[in-house]
């Protein structure tokens, strides 16, 4: 009997042999140097903030050098499966404009021609790879019990052995196949493994994009490589698909760079050339002093739904996500004030090796800057968007009157240095409540106000369409002629007067905003105009 025997036994009703679906995956017709790159998870429905990272970082990759970004549903272990997984993970990422040009749409659906793109549905596939191991005498099936694993285990813990099917551990690497038949008839239960063909005494190089060059032992463990239930394991899953979807780039989770020498092994048996490698480092957090990575359990801003609840704009999310990609890319960012992500070229060798903190006031921050980018129609359309969902009473108020709202938003925006004061939509509601009289509610504290000044200046000086300069000449005037100085004056000679054209300006912005600081007070009084000054004139006297 020989291995063509047993690779019979193991897999009748494999047919077709690996050349089948060489042919039928041709290499892909794509120019020079674009990446073709995956985002790969297991359909758990949930996209963490570190997949969200991997993920806009390869479609990143993908996108600038006309590449390809497809989706791969890893649904080998289907304990971690969840109803509707493929459809949340997309909505998820299509939330932060991460789109696929190939791959799974749902449990039912997949575009493009590298399919299926489902792992449950590739078995016959990775059955005929691993029957061509089989076959060669490169792979064998496994007979140990998990008793016996266990004592192996035992064993290796209490010996200090390294861990694992290697070596005298290999108990039936070398079993003729008409043994293993034999075993097979009598309906003996196994797994299959790679019979390693590394010796943990050789070294092996790797060039990582992110971590550089990187030396391992060579594999020389046994790994599995298909289970029980006749599906593959992750290792050998990822050498089939990317291998035959022609992943040039494989850009993942740095927990899987222990694996490298398994994966390089498993291309290098089958003469394949193995895929670029980037290991992104894992999103930290500073936990009062602790540093530690990012948690599911722990950390709300895990899922990336929390910032969508929130009201951080998804474009800021991402802006955040790019500068922990390339360390260059904040700079960039803040000189190019009419640029966007898509323009920037992000690089490999720019991608940090160790883990980025995770900040949630830097994401504010960077939050303000791109709020402050958008014009007033972009800011008010994308507000009344999250006040539809999270704030339908304060929709109302602002709607009502689209042009207030908008002038409202427009203050010392569209201007060269616009406020950065806006990091989430609901601090719009906080920061401009008081310009609606729906929502304008002052809790007036005595400040010494002269009441008949203010009133006596919107009836005499006040024009409701003068421009800043007019409204500024004549505000001072009005103070010159009522006893208040002009700044500088009265720095000189603060006992001659009451006080100075400041202090009118701030028990104006009292009166009418009920707040002690505001954004600009000239646009705010233009803005309200006339009659609605003189209603909070009232209202103040009638308050007080
Ligand atoms: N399914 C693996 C995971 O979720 C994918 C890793 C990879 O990208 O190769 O971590």
């Amino acid at each position: 009997m020989t291995y063509k025997d047993l690779a019979e036994k193991i897999f009748p009703d494999i047919k077709h042999d690996i050349s089948y679906y060489e042919s039928k995956y041709k290499p892909r017709n794509l120019k020079e140097g674009a990446i073709v790159t995956r985002y790969a998870p297991s359909p758990t429905g949930f996209v963490h903030i570190g997949a969200l990272l991997a993920s806009f970082c390869s479609y990143s990759f993908a996108k600038q050098s006309e590449g390809i970004f497809y989706l791969r549903i890893e649904d080998t272990d289907t304990k971690r499966t969840v109803e509707n997984g493929i459809e949340l993970i997309i909505k998820d990422l299509k939330n932060f404009n991460i789109t696929f040009d190939e791959g799974a749409v749902s449990s039912e659906k997949q575009n493009g021609e590298y399919g299926p793109y489902i792992q449950s549905q590739r078995k016959e596939i990775y059955q005929t790879f691993i029957k061509h191991l089989v076959q060669e005498g490169k792979a064998y099936p496994c007979f140990l019990s998990e008793e016996e694993l266990n004592s192996i285990r035992e064993r290796q813990e209490k010996y200090k052995e390294r861990i694992g099917c290697y070596g005298k551990y290999a108990k039936y690497r070398d079993l003729e196949p008409d043994e293993a038949i034999k075993k097979i008839d009598n309906n003996e239960p196994y797994i299959i493994r790679l019979k390693s063909p590394g010796s943990f005494y050789r070294k092996i190089k790797c060039n990582d994009l992110v971590r550089k060059e990187l030396e391992f032992p060579e594999n020389d463990i046994d790994i599995p490589i298909m289970k029980k239930d006749g599906l593959p394991t992750y290792h050998f899953a990822h050498l089939v698909d990317d291998h035959l979807m022609r992943t040039t780039h494989v850009i993942r989770g740095d927990e899987w760079v222990s694996s490298l020498p398994i994966h390089l092994q498993l291309f290098q048996v089958f003469g394949f050339k193995a895929p670029k490698y980037a290991h992104i480092s894992p999103l930290l957090k500073n936990d009062n002093g602790t540093i530690r990575k990012l948690s599911k359990r722990k950390d709300p801003e895990c899922a990336v739904s929390f910032y969508h609840e929130m009201g951080i704009p998804t474009e800021a999310v991402k802006l955040y996500l790019a500068t922990i990609i390339n360390s260059n890319f904040e700079e960039w960012y803040l000189q190019n004030k009419d640029k966007n992500i898509e323009d920037f070229t992000f690089t490999f060798q720019k991608v940090s090796k160790s883990g980025a903190l995770f900040d949630l006031e830097k994401l504010a921050n960077i939050s303000k800057t791109y709020f402050s980018r958008l014009t007033k129609d972009e800011l008010y359309e994308q507000t009344v968007n999250y006040l539809e969902e999270f704030d339908k009473d304060f929709k109302v108020v602002f709607t009502k009157d689209e042009n207030y709202t908008k002038a409202i938003l427009n203050i010392e925006r569209e201007q060269k240095k616009p406020r950065k004061d806006i990091a989430k939509y609901s601090d719009i509601k906080k920061l401009f409540a008081f310009m609606y009289d729906e929502t304008f509610a002052p809790q007036y504290e005595d400040k010494n106000i002269d009441i008949n000044l203010i009133i006596n200046y919107i009836a005499k000086y006040f024009g409701a369409t003068d421009d800043k300069n007019t409204w500024f000449n004549k505000i001072t005037e009005f103070a010159e002629a009522n006893g208040y100085a002009q700044m500088k004056a009265y720095k000189e000679n603060p006992e001659k007067y009451i006080g100075h054209v400041g202090d009118i300006c701030e028990m104006l912005r009292y009166v009418l905003t009920g707040l002690t600081q505001t954004p600009d007070l000239y646009e705010i009084m233009r803005i309200l105009g006339k009659d609605r000054i003189q209603k909070r004139i009232t209202n103040y006297q009638n308050l007080i």
